[in-house]
């Protein structure tokens, strides 16, 4: 069957990256990317966040439920990631953060891949304990434009406010707030947390406690692929 995802000889590889906010998906995605160039991060929550400063009709419903920590809906974020695929970059190795996030999201994803022959290396589960999150969360800053992380008391910018890669004025994400932070972590155990199972029973869970240094973490999940 002819799939716009094989390109060319090198067909591209997904990784998952899984875990309640603030377990540091981001981070470790750029900790990877360091030390591995071919990897490439493809974040859910960009993909909404851009969609919706662009005020387009998928944005626009999108943004209010963004804002209350709801999830948004199945199909309306499998059509974003689908998209993005399908011009992606053939011989590059995917970090898919955020996406699949429920069970139908993930049958989703399936049919995305099915007839493409994607390799599908591993599900990457984070776990931290809840004050750790809370207070990854609540330090994060990030940045607009290049959407470098940093954090305000372990990964603090040179120049207060400022992103260190491209000197962009680093905000505070909406949904960080403490109020909507209780809601993301509430909806991540009651639609995200039940995927370990589906991805166990096929052999491609990689489970890490993410309280450890992020380089360290990402020379586990590399160790592990
Ligand atoms: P994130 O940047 O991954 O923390 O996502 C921020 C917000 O975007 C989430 O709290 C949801 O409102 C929405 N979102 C991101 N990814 C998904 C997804 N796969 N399914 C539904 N909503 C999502």
């Amino acid at each position: 069957m002819h799939c716009e995802l094989c390109i060319g000889n090198k067909i591209m590889d997904i990784i998952l990256l899984i875990g309640a906010p603030g377990t540091g998906k981001g981070t470790l995605a750029q900790h990877l990317m360091r030390r591995r160039p071919s990897m490439k991060h493809l974040s859910s929550g960009d993909l909404l966040r851009e969609a919706v400063a662009a005020g387009t009709p998928a944005g626009k419903k999108a943004g209010a439920l963004m804002k209350r920590g709801e999830l948004v809906p199945d199909n309306l974020i499998s059509v974003m990631v689908r998209d993005f695929l399908r011009k992606a970059d053939p011989s590059a190795c995917y970090l898919l953060d955020g996406f699949p996030r429920t069970h139908a999201q993930a049958l989703q994803l399936d049919e995305i891949l099915a007839d493409c022959g994607v390799t599908f290396l591993g599900a990457v589960f984070l776990s931290a304990p809840e004050s750790v999150i809370l207070d990854r969360i609540t330090g994060r800053r990030v940045c607009p434009a290049c959407k470098n992380i940093h954090h305000i008391k372990t990964c603090p910018p040179k120049t207060e406010g400022v992103c260190d890669l491209c000197g962009e004025a680093l905000v505070q994400r909406l949904d960080d707030h403490p109020a909507t932070v209780s809601r993301r972590l509430a909806v991540y155990r009651d639609a995200t947390a039940g995927l370990i199972t589906l991805y166990s029973s096929r052999n491609l869970l990689i489970a890490l406690d993410s309280n450890v240094a992020p380089g360290d973490l990402a020379e586990q999940v590399l160790s592990k692929l």
